[in-house]
């Protein structure tokens, strides 16, 4: 009982690669000549630890508009700065005006 199976669903895919494609050319120059320019590292501080408030509340409505998009988003902390505590502190007042209609889920 020599069954051989052929296994005919089984293609060999072998794309030929293609050799180099077209070719750059020795003198392409800098990577970037037209990109972002390099700015020298500016650190940033919290607002909010400068200014000494220690506790965010959802009543300051007009202070956690700024740290919202205009279209209602939570920016983050790469772009506002804040500490990790006032970051918290930011999400929760703003969470909180959302569900009061204070402040917008979108738009
Ligand atoms: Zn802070």
């Amino acid at each position: 009982m020599t069954n051989e199976n052929p296994n005919p669903s089984t293609p060999q895919q072998a794309a030929p690669a293609p050799a180099g494609g077209p070719a750059r050319g020795p003198a392409a120059g800098p990577r970037r000549p037209f990109g972002r320019r390099h700015f020298a590292p500016r650190r940033k501080v919290c607002r909010l630890c400068a200014e000494k408030i220690h506790t965010i509340d959802y009543k300051q409505s007009q202070l956690l508009k700024t740290f919202c998009t205009d279209t209602g988003k939570i920016l983050s902390r790469r772009i506002t700065g804040a500490c990790a505590k006032h970051q918290r502190q930011i999400t929760r007042a703003i969470k909180i005006n959302r569900n009061l209609a204070i402040m917008p889920y979108k738009g």
